[in-house]
């Protein structure tokens, strides 16, 4: 079946028992045995609960894994959280400079103290990926495109050059979802996701998935599941079942409009640069193209010099302010100020994450009405140039 037709006839769409088209809310914390020892495929619901299945069989349906490698947890950073679980006291990380805020920060102030060191470089430039990989390194973490500067990786190179020296790659995909990049194809070992995101679609829910290459590796990461218990509820698991239906229309129209948007912004006076994988000049662009289907519904763009993102985000009326990205409203972070947070000052500067950095995730709304918005906002960063 076409990923099309997969995200309508998902494994578990009809209930086995009734027939209902949209599977049971098993909205229940126990299992009635039927003798001790003995029960009917569940006992408990943090070590596994059937609508929770039928999301765990779907992520890995759409990421390709094999039927039992999918995983799903309360958050996006507990399924990330998870697998570094995996990882012993000593044992060394590379991750893309610049990643998710919370990724960062998980890496730097928690793990960090419990004896796993991180890397941050480039992972674009497989050359420094294999420079600093060491015996101790046991995984690579990478986003692709990377958040919110859209630094690109190849996952196949990357993946070689870990697997070699026995460590694993480990891919964040949220901002492709499965629908535009599958990484397990490409050799990444374990695929994870904030469902909150394009999966779930809507802004109503916080979910986590990991989909893992193989079933030994996700027993492994299904045993952390169930003794660290950091589970989605059955009524959120039914909300990004739902949500997946129209993955691929909302990403396709949000693809589309990001085009429009990315084309206008870049013949705007106010903007100096946008960072967006469909811009052939992107570094990395060409990499993006082979190894996913699209180039999604965020994109990044930077002020000239003088102009504020933050006059830009408290001028839109149209565009949510928020932290967050994928749903079917359109939202605009200033990244330096709200989801690179936890970083220094100075690194973020470093990585080019400062205040003329503004990220865009593009929703449903029309496309004429999100550019007047802009355009607005642009308009009073104008009026508020700051001249050296
Ligand atoms: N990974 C990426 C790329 C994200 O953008 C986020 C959240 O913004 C996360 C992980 C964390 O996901 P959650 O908020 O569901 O814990």
């Amino acid at each position: 079946m076409k990923p099309a037709t997969r995200l309508i006839h998902h494994p578990g769409a009809v209930c086995a028992h009734t027939g209902a088209v949209s599977p049971p809310i098993y909205q229940v914390s126990t299992f009635a045995q039927t003798a001790v020892g003995e029960n009917r495929g569940y006992d408990y619901s943090r070590t596994g609960n059937p609508t929770r299945a039928v999301l765990e069989r779907t992520i890995a349906d759409l990421e390709a894994g094999e039927e039992g490698t999918g995983l799903a947890f309360a958050s996006g950073m507990a399924a990330i959280s998870a697998c570094l679980t995996l990882l012993e006291t000593g044992a060394h990380v590379i991750a893309t400079a610049g990643l998710y805020g919370g990724t960062y920060r998980l890496l730097t102030r928690i793990w960090e103290g419990l004896g796993v060191a991180t890397t941050f470089l480039d992972t674009g430039d497989a050359g420094a990926v294999e420079a600093a990989l060491t015996d101790r390194t046991a995984f690579v973490f990478v986003e692709t495109p990377s958040n919110p500067t859209m630094r690109i990786t190849d996952l196949g190179a990357v993946a070689d050059l870990t697997h070699r020296r026995g460590a694993l790659l480990v891919v964040d995909n949220t901002f492709m979802s499965p629908w535009l990049q599958r990484p397990l194809a490409w050799g990444a070992d374990v695929v994870v996701h904030s469902a909150t995101k394009f999966l779930g679609g809507h802004s109503d829910l916080i979910v986590g998935l990991a989909v893992c290459r193989d079933r030994d590796l996700a027993r492994r990461l299904g045993r952390i599941q169930n003794a660290a218990g950091a589970v989605p509820s059955p009524m959120d698991c039914w909300l990004v079942v739902r949500g997946m239906k129209t993955l691929g229309v909302r990403m396709e129209r949000g693809q589309a409009t990001a085009a429009r948007i990315a084309e206008w912004l870049a013949g705007r006076d106010e903007v100096e640069q946008v960072l967006w994988p469909g811009e052939a000049d992107l570094p990395g662009a060409g990499v993006h193209r082979r190894q996913a289907d699209g180039p999604g519904a965020v994109l990044s763009f930077r002020l000239r010099e003088g102009l504020s993102g933050e006059t830009v985000c408290n001028h839109v009326r149209l565009w949510t302010l928020a932290v967050s990205l994928g749903a079917v409203e359109s939202i605009i972070t200033l990244p330096a100020r709200m989801t690179h947070l936890p970083y220094a000052p100075e690194d973020r500067e470093a990585l080019g994450i400062d205040d003329r950095l503004v990220r865009l995730s593009v929703g449903l709304e029309d496309a004429d009405d999100l550019i007047a918005d802009l355009a607005a906002a642009l308009d009073a960063a104008g009026k508020e140039e700051r001249v050296p």
